[in-house]
């Protein structure tokens, strides 16, 4: 099927992209890979008279340290993610969860920004960008703000970006101490969302006790989702006497809208979430113990 007709822009700055969002109002929408919106379109599950290509304006591409934190423009590609030394270095997660999203067609168009404002549930991005506690970099005609990740995702497909927001960047916090980092999941075929999974962070002080632990969840709610249960429950005790399936069912515990479809019912979701995370931070203590495990 081919979109319904649609006046194509492409502003030649960030804040022109902006006005033009704001004047055109609900009829317009911002491009940016096109890998999630264009499909919609096409398939005439969304329509918009507008569409404000943001894909090659330059304030929003580039990696760069900011303080502690690692900096990624929105427009940034998430093949340019997956391969970058600094990602690989700051923000290991980022790295490891690229090769899991769709194809390396897929990745070549489509944006890290794309992806966080587009929000699936499965989405790894999303569940990263929550698990680090992730800053979202936002602008609009009344100007720039910030929003925590723990703020932004507000139900499937939803955030709380206004319609006259554009995302501009993200900013990741970077773990400096014995940290460990892994992502499990499980789709039906390579390149699948996935019906669930777990990004694990955690960090080990000098006893080998856990300091800091981070849980993330794809898959298992209208949202990403913390495991702040499990997450408190694992503080202070020594990383490689937690059990990994006990911490699995806890990260399971307070999950109140876990979907059922034709991938699989809540249930058998949450069975392979449990088992997800019970691997994920596995190789995570494993890593925070020895160093890194992953190239
Ligand atoms: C076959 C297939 C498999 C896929 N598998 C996965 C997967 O396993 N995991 C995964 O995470 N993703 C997957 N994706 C989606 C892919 O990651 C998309 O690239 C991503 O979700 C959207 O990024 P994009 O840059 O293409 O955004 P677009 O498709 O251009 O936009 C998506 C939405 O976000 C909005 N938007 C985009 N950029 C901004 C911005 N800067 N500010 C405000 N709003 C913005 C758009 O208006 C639109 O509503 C898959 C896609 C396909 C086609």
């Amino acid at each position: 099927m081919k979109p319904a007709p649609f006046a194509y822009h492409r502003p030649g700055t960030i804040e022109e992209a902006v006005s033009l969002l704001a004047e055109l109002g609900e009829e317009a929408k911002i491009l940016a890979g096109g890998q999630s919106l264009v499909p919609m379109l096409s398939m005439r599950l969304a329509f918009f008279d507008h569409l404000i290509d943001i894909s090659r304006l330059g304030e929003l591409q580039g990696i760069e340290h900011r303080g502690d934190q690692l900096w990624i423009g929105a427009g940034t590609t998430e093949a340019k993610v997956g391969g970058d030394d600094r990602v690989r270095e700051a923000v290991p997660l980022l790295t490891r969860v690229t090769p899991y999203v769709g194809h390396f067609q897929i990745r070549n168009r489509g944006t890290l920004g794309g992806s966080i404002a587009h929000a699936d549930a499965a989405g790894e991005y999303p569940a990263v960008a929550l698990t680090l506690d992730a800053v979202m970099e936002v602008l609009s005609p009344r100007g720039r703000r910030e929003i925590a990740a723990a703020d932004f995702f507000a139900g499937l497909w939803e955030t709380t970006m206004e319609p006259d927001e554009v995302l501009t960047g993200v900013r990741f916090p970077q773990w400096n101490g014995r940290s460990g980092f892994a992502v499990h999941e499980f789709a039906r075929r390579h390149g699948d969302y996935a019906i669930a999974g777990s990004v694990v962070a955690v960090e080990l002080d000098d006893n080998d006790r856990v300091s800091r632990c981070a849980i993330g969840l794809l898959g298992l709610g209208s949202t990403p989702k913390r495991a702040t249960a499990a997450e408190e429950s694992v503080i202070g005790k020594p990383g490689s006497e937690v059990a990994p399936e006990e911490i699995g069912r806890a990260a399971m515990t307070g999950l109140d809208d876990i979907p059922t479809d034709l991938q699989g019912s809540a249930g058998y979701r949450a069975r392979v979430g449990a088992a997800m995370t019970a691997r994920a931070w596995t190789h995570a203590v494993n890593e925070a113990t020895v160093g890194a495990i992953y190239a």
